[in-house]
């Protein structure tokens, strides 16, 4: 069996382990490998067997269909859900040993109500110190400890782990870095509270990546890397340059070169018009690939090692490429959408920019038609095609 060598992603699993070696000396414990959204579009079970390598055995996602997709792969260990799981699929959480993250009281009585017997569903406790989205509410004002120790009452739950989340821990602004001060305050708080009345927790977590990069605590003994695995800087904000090095790369191919001469429109809706002859290559990528529209007229390509612009709209599931200024451009070429060809890169981050978004968003488009392919010490060693 080939791939189909259309538009495909390589993954460099040595990148991987080499950013997680890192991180783990960075955050000085241990981490918590967020391999959410299939881990952010590099390929979850791929990406949690190179964490297994590399000595992590706590896995983060954020469903519990993502969780079973691991454990049917054969991933051992400790899996969170960091998210919601409807309480009808309680059974399923506690047959796979997956653990639940608990947000408030009335998810956990609703929880607790579905387990039967003597079965308990191991859960974290997410504490909301100030990002408003998700969690048990613990700040200057309100004070989580009773409404959490009243949790002791509900039998089929054991409690192993709390958590908080910072959602500005990758800035460098004054205010930013203070409200994530008061964050840590808050939570740390709230460890000492709940320890005083004999809670205690065996996993507690609060940074993410940029918080492992920008601010230690020591109260934690778990961090959770997401980002940075991959090889991406949480923001240009990073306390520490840990030289990390993208996992994924982005190539398609051309398919057809042809002049055009002076005063022709390109693509649709003739966004492009040719002040002079032009070289015109066309590419099998668009934005049902995950290329979005908006690079229309605006991203470049490299081709031989050279930025190309993109001229005309983005279509579904092609583009075209100016080449005019390369000499030897055929059917065949491989075009680099994101990484290296010679001294020229393409990064997640540059098209992020251009698309007024992150990275994040960037890797995560990347659709599943588009075949990953799996390297090794430079040896291709596998790859997944969905298309
Ligand atoms: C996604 C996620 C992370 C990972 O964040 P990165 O910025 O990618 O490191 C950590 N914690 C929670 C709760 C998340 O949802």
């Amino acid at each position: 069996m080939e791939y189909l060598k259309r538009t495909w992603c390589e993954i460099h699993l040595d990148h991987l382990y080499y950013n997680i070696k890192q991180l783990q000396e960075t955050a000085q414990k241990k981490l918590m490998g967020i391999v959410k959204a299939d881990a952010y579009g590099h390929g979850d079970v791929y990406t949690a067997k190179v964490l297994q390598q590399a000595g992590i055995d706590f896995f983060g996602v954020s469903n519990v269909n993502e969780a079973l997709n691991l454990r049917q792969a054969g991933i051992q260990g400790e899996i969170l859900v960091l998210g919601y799981t409807p309480v009808e699929m309680v059974q399923t959480l506690i047959s796979n040993q997956i653990t639940q993250t608990v947000h408030c009281t009335e998810y956990a009585k609703l929880l607790n109500l579905q387990i039967s017997g003597s079965q308990t569903l191991k859960v974290h406790l997410k504490i909301d110190t100030g990002m408003n989205r998700i969690g048990f509410v613990q700040n200057q004002t309100a004070d989580s400890t009773d409404e959490i120790l009243a949790l002791k009452a509900l039998q089929a739950l054991t409690i192993c782990g709390i958590f908080t989340h910072f959602p500005c821990a990758d800035s460098f602004d004054l205010q930013d870095a203070a409200f994530t001060q008061q964050q840590i305050t808050y939570f740390n708080q709230l460890i000492e509270r709940l320890n005083a009345n004999h809670l205690y927790f065996e996993v507690i977590h609060t940074q993410n990546s940029a918080g492992i990069i920008n601010y230690a605590n020591s109260v934690c003994n778990y961090a959770r890397a997401g980002i940075a695995m991959y090889g991406l800087n949480p923001s240009s904000d990073i306390k520490i340059d840990l030289k990390l090095k993208p996992v994924l790369s982005l190539k398609t191919v051309v398919t057809m070169v042809k002049q055009v001469p002076q005063g022709v429109d390109i693509g649709y809706g003739r966004t492009y018009h040719t002040s002079r002859p032009m070289k015109i290559a066309t590419l099998p990528i668009g934005y049902a690939d995950g290329y979005y529209r908006s690079f229309s007229n605006r991203a470049d390509i490299l081709l031989h090692g050279t930025r190309c612009k993109v001229v005309g709209r983005v279509c579904m599931d092609q583009l075209m490429i100016d080449v005019t200024h390369l000499e030897q451009v055929q059917l065949g070429d491989i075009a680099t959408v994101i990484g290296m060809d010679g001294k020229e890169c393409i990064t997640a981050d540059e098209l992020a920019q251009l698309a007024d978004t992150i990275h994040y968003e960037v890797v995560c488009s990347i659709s599943k038609r588009v075949p990953r392919v799996y390297y090794q010490h430079g040896i291709e060693i596998g790859f997944l095609d969905h298309s």
